[in-house]
Parts: structure tokens; sequence; C-alpha cells
């Protein structure tokens, strides 16, 4: 069964001025362990579809389903409550906290858990990543594939099923943005999804397969 499926999909943004089809009847299905790269021109709808898929925003038409079954009908409680049992998310600029330590953005997913493994657990992922020796630094004492690789783990840390990342190698040199990549390879390995939106190239030579969008449709 699928981790993640659009159905028929069609996001359309009515502002006063006029109508944008940002997804037309887009279908795709993400099986557990998959590296997809979707790619496309600006504008193309690459962003409107990572956030449908993460539950982030909703389908005009067709419907998102987690695990076979449908999202429409969740009240906004409960499809956040789904959204962070199952997905986490990897964006280009990191958004790390500038102020809190590698452990200690890592930890903020859970937060509000009050779950005394937390900083445990936080410590764990970033030696996986390869930070083991930096827990302690902060984001301005790291360098830009390390704060990444801090921010993949934090997308990690409620074990998520499906990981999303928007643009991960954007602000990479290709050499950061391939030990950024191997570590998405490596989270496939494990059993998770990982979908990223990308313009680079060398980020297909590590998925197992490639959408594209163009005009919001699957060409
Ligand atoms: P991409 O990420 O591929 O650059 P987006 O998904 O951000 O594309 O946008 C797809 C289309 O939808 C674009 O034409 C964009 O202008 C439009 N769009 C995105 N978000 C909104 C919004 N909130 N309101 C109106 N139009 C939007
Ligand atoms: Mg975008």
């Amino acid at each position: 069964m699928s981790v993640i499926e659009a159905r028929d999909v069609d996001k359309r943004y009515e502002t006063r001025s006029e109508v944008v089809e940002a997804l037309v009847d887009v279908n795709l299905a993400v099986e557990s362990g998959e590296f997809i790269a979707v790619m496309g021109p600006s504008g193309s709808g690459k962003s409107t579809l990572l956030n449908v898929l993460g539950l982030l925003d909703v389908p005009t038409e067709g419907d998102v389903y987690l695990d076979g079954e449908p999202t429409a009908d969740l009240s906004d409680r409960e499809r956040t409550r789904a959204r962070k049992r199952t997905i986490g998310f990897v964006f280009q600029n990191f958004y790390l906290i500038p102020t809190l330590t590698a452990q200690e953005n890592v930890e903020i997913p859970r937060l509000l858990d009050r779950d005394s493994g937390t900083s445990e657990r936080a410590a764990e992922l970033l030696r996986r990543v390869g930070l083991g020796d930096r827990l302690d630094h902060r984001p301005d004492e790291l360098s830009g594939g390390q704060r990444q690789r801090v921010a993949i783990a934090r997308s990690l840390v409620n074990d998520p099923r499906l990981v999303l990342a928007d643009e991960p190698t954007g602000n990479l040199d290709r050499e950061t943005g391939r030990s950024v990549l191997t570590q998405f390879t490596e989270i496939c390995e494990e059993g998770v999804s990982v979908i990223a939106v990308t313009h680079d190239d060398q980020v297909t030579e590590y998925t197992d397969r490639v959408v594209n969008l163009v005009d919001g449709r699957i060409v």
C-alpha cells in the first residue's frame, strides 16, 4: 500500500483578478522507501504539490490518501495530528533557530510532548547524520551542509514515514549536496519515503523516480 497517494488532484487558487490552476489532474502514489525527485520550471506547481502531499494544504478537487485512507474529511486538528505522526519536512533555508544548539533544534518538533527521551533521540539522530561531535554547536558555528543535516535530523525526530524536502540542496555546493543526498538514500533504505523538489540535476542520480511537472500537470 502507498504511504501517500494523490488521486485526481486539482488545486486552484482564486484571486480577485484570476484563477490559477496550480495542479491539474495529478495522480501520484509513493511507496515506502521510495526516493522521488519532483522537477519542473518555476511556477509549475512543485511547492503546491509538496504542500498538498504534506497535508499543509487541501486539494480543490480529488483527494490525498494517507496509508490508503482519504484525508479530505479530516478536521484541522486530525490533519495536524496525521501530519505530525507521518511526515517530516526539510526546507532549502534550513529554518534552524539561531540561538539554539544543534541538539535543541532537533528537539523542537517534540518540545510540547514532555517526553524525557527526546534529548537522547536528538543526539542519536545527529550522530546518525555524522554530527555527533557538533551537538552543542549553534547554526552559525556550522557549515551549510552541516546545517542541512541538522534539518534532516529534525525532520526525523517524530519517526516519519515520509520526508518532504523543498530544494534541499539549493543552497549547497555540489560536494556538500552529495553528502545530503547520501543521507536521504540511507533514510530510504530504512523504509522512509523521500520526495525532494529540486532544480539540481545531480539529485536524479540518487532518486528512484523523477516526476516532471509542467503547468501543474505531471508529464
Ligand atoms: P513552483 O514551486 O513550481 O515554483 P508553485 O507551486 O509555488 O510553483 O506555484 C504554482 C502556481 O500557483 C504559480 O503560478 C503561482 O503563482 C500560483 N500560486 C502559488 N501559491 C499561490 C497562492 N497562495 N495564491 C495564488 N496563486 C498561487
Ligand atoms: Mg516552489
